[in-house]
This record gives C-alpha cells, sequence and structure tokens, in this order.
C-alpha cells in the first residue's frame, strides 16, 4: 500500500539506541549481544541512563566508554543534576570530555521524597556543560506535559531554555498516539524551538510494567492499547512481544510519513523489536 511504498524510500534515517547499565551476570550478556547486534545499523549514538539518586554513575561510564572502545559508536551518558553539587557535576563533565566522551543526555532527575524545590533544572545542567566544553547535548521533552510542570505552556518554555542554553535535540518521553507526538512538534515549532525534536519509541515487550510505568510519568495509554493485551496476562511473551513490535512500527510509519527522521528507541537492554522496526524503517547492517 501506500505507507509501505512511501517507506521503501525513505532516506536520511537516523537512529540512536538507550540502554542501562546491567544489574546481574546475565543481564550483562544480554546488554552485549543487543549491543552487537545494533551497532552494524550505524546508529547515530548509543545512549546509557543514569538512575538519579542510585549513586551508580560509574556503571554508566563504564558501559559508556566499553561501548565507544567496542564497537566505534559514539556513546552518550545520562546526566542528572538533581544528586550532584556543581562543582561534582563540572568534575564529571570534564572526566567525559577527557575520555572522548562528547555526547551527554543532561537530565534534572526526579525529585527525591521531600524535596520540592531542586536547586538545578536540565537547562542549568545543559549551561554548565557547555562552560565545561563544546559537547553535543541532548534533553528530555514531554509531549504530554511533564508530572511536576504547572501546566503545558510552561513545559514548553522550558524546552525552549533548554535549547537556548545549547542543547541540540530534544528526545521525547514515549507514547502510544502518532497524533500526540505531532500536536507537540507543532506546538513547538510555534513557540520557536528549533532543534531536533526526536520521538522516543518504546517497543513494549512487558504491558504490565508499562501500565505502571505509564502511571508514574503522566504517558497516556490509550483504550486500544489495553484491549489489545485483553487476555494475554498468562499467555506466552512470543505473543506479546509481536503485538508490541506491531505497534511500534504502525507509530513509526505514521512519524516517517509525516516527515520524521530521527528515532531514539528505548530498547530496555533488548535488540530484537528495535532491530526488526529500524529494518522496516530501511536501516541495513554495515561493515
Ligand atoms: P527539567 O527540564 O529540569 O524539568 C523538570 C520539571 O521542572 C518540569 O516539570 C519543568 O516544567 C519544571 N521546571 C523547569 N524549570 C523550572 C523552574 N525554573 N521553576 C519551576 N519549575 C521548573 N531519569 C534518570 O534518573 N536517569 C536517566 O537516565 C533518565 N533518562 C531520561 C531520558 C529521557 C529521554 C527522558 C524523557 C527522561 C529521562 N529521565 C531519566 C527522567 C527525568 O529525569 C525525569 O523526567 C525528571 O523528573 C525531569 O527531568 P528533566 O531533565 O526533564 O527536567
Amino acid at each position: 500500500d501506500a505507507l509501505n511504498n512511501s517507506l521503501s524510500q525513505l532516506k536520511g534515517i537516523n537512529v540512536s539506541f538507550e540502554f542501562f547499565p546491567p544489574n546481574s551476570e546475565q543481564m550483562e550478556q544480554t546488554l552485549w549481544k543487543s549491543v552487537e547486534r545494533l551497532a552494524p545499523l550505524k546508529p547515530s549514538y548509543m545512549s546509557v541512563t543514569y538512575g538519579a539518586n542510585s549513586g551508580e554513575r560509574d556503571r554508566t561510564h563504564e558501559v559508556v566508554k566499553r561501548i565507544q572502545t567496542q564497537t566505534g559508536i559514539s556513546a552518550a551518558p545520562h546526566l542528572t543534576c538533581i544528586d550532584a553539587s556543581r562543582d561534582e557535576l563540572k568534575a564529571i563533565a570534564q572526566d567525559y570530555w577527557a575520555n572522548g566522551i562528547r555526547k551527554i543526555v543532561a537530565l534534572r532527575g526526579d525529585l527525591p521524597k521531600g524535596m520540592d524545590k531542586p536547586d538545578m533544572y536540565a537547562s542549568d545542567l545543559v549551561g554548565l556543560l557547555k562552560d565545561v566544553a563544546d559537547f553535543d547535548i541532548a534533553v528530555a521533552a514531554y509531549p504530554e506535559v511533564h508530572p511536576d510542570a504547572p501546566n503545558s505552556q510552561f513545559d514548553l518554555l522550558n524546552l525552549k531554555r533548554k535549547a537556548e542554553a545549547g542543547a541540540t535535540q530534544a528526545i521525547t518521553q514515549f507514547f502510544f498516539d502518532a497524533e500526540v507526538f505531532l500536536r507537540f512538534r507543532d506546538r513547538a515549532a510555534a513557540a520557536g524551538i528549533d532543534i531536533d525534536l526526536v520521538p522516543g519509541i518504546l517497543p513494549v515487550t512487558n504491558y504490565k510494567t508499562l501500565v505502571r510505568f505509564a502511571g508514574m510519568t503522566n504517558v497516556n495509554v490509550p483504550d486500544w492499547l489495553h484491549k489489545m493485551y485483553d487476555g494475554l496476562e498468562d499467555d506466552d511473551q512470543t505473543t506479546r512481544n509481536l503485538l508490541g513490535a506491531s505497534i511500534a512500527m504502525d507509530t513509526v510509519k505514521i512519524l516517517a510519513k509525516e516527515g520524521v527522521r530521527d528515532f531514539h528507541f528505548y530498547t530496555l537492554n533488548r535488540c530484537e523489536l528495535s532491530y526488526a522496526i529500524c529494518h522496516m524503517l530501511g536501516l541495513r547492517t554495515q561493515a
């Protein structure tokens, strides 16, 4: 059909993959298998999360360094400012730069219980990083509005501040309705935000986790999605993975047709679904 025809002619698709540091031997193997499988698709970069307040920044750093040396692909650590002083952040940034890290995903991190006003927001962190070195900086964006924001316009202006502070790319929170992203793109353009807006694609592998996570992050899970998983609670994981792939592929097809060329995948350290979606987008393994 027309959608598939236009997909086969796509040019200039850029993808990035997000991973998290593993915390068991088995998860370690899953991660590196996924990195090796996805690296030949030549993503623009691979990013590695850091759980704010977890105190495990070193693990993020280790994974990032290994990705870069093992694959030659640019790797970007996520860095949060909620749990570090300005001096600590400067030292971390200098260390990253000295280790050949050129891209950072700059975040505030969730507020710990009991804190209602942080010392720094992500826009402050972007400024601090830019003062240390000329990093390429990505930030977070929320098509369905960040839960702490007083309203959607305030949140949009916050994104604009992050862009003005020097971010060149904004990765969105995941979403399930392509329209949600497209409307947000329009609103961002109308607000004069001219950095790359990259949809964060979450290929669903675990419906229950997803519903819990969506509730915490202000992401709407549409009725059709609930209905799609209805009756599969005790079904084999394969069925659920196939559904997850199909849902994400539909979203990505619509976005590609609407001119989106950059996609960020929340891989959750698994490669199968992201690989299949990238293949559908026309990406092929390169030597
Ligand atoms: P900010 O941009 O600082 O915004 C946070 C909130 O504060 C928003 O509601 C904003 O509207 C509001 N705000 C901004 N400025 C002001 C101001 N001056 N006064 C009052 N309110 C203000 N978390 C992790 O811990 N580790 C990760 O690795 C990680 N990776 C992520 C990757 C992506 C792509 C995304 C979308 C999120 C990620 N997060 C991660 C989650 C993120 O840390 C949380 O959503 C956090 O609560 C907000 O971070 P932010 O960078 O968007 O904050």
